[in-house]
């Protein structure tokens, strides 16, 4: 994807009010982003593990988002698998919950996906980081397929959420 500012990606979450998306962390170090082999940039709060957030442009549209782990200490470790890439990371994959957009995230209703905790999706798919022994399927299809596949996944998830 193409490099955001942290001004664009402020401006594109889609599930918190204007108010959180001006207060809620930004990694400063944003210039230093492989983005060319990203699908969607993840980061976590520093100061509160709990706390992840998600930017993406597909189409030419962005959406960022404010997702929650439940309880930190359940997902990490557990070689479950991520529900957009499909890896199955030594580094593990955590439930992640996304408020819903406008009043029913207000209200409380939210989704829950599978995500690599590290949320380094983009770069398990292309091998540029190791995700561990095993944690990818053996596959025929091509690294173009599951760059496809994995922005589809993310593509129903935002859907979801904004649904
Ligand atoms: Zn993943």
């Amino acid at each position: 994807m193409e490099a955001l500012t942290e001004s664009e990606i402020r401006a594109a979450f889609v599930n918190c009010s204007k108010g959180e998306a001006k207060r809620l962390f930004v990694p400063r170090d944003l210039d230093t982003r492989p983005w060319a082999d990203l699908d969607y940039l993840g980061w976590r709060d520093p100061k509160a593990e709990d706390r992840a957030y998600l930017v993406t442009e597909q189409s030419g549209r962005r959406a960022a988002l404010v997702l929650r782990s439940p309880s930190v200490a359940a997902g990490r470790g557990s070689r479950n698998m991520c529900s957009i890439c499909l890896t199955s990371p030594e580094a593990g994959v955590s439930l992640l919950v996304a408020p819903k957009a406008g009043r029913a995230g207000r209200d409380g209703s939210s989704v829950g996906t599978y995500l690599c905790s590290d949320l380094s999706c983009s770069l398990y798919l292309r091998g540029k980081k190791d995700a561990g022994a095993g944690a990818r399927l053996h596959e025929t299809i091509s690294l173009d397929e599951k760059i496809a596949r994995t922005t589809t996944n993310l593509a129903g998830f935002i859907a979801k959420v904004m649904n």
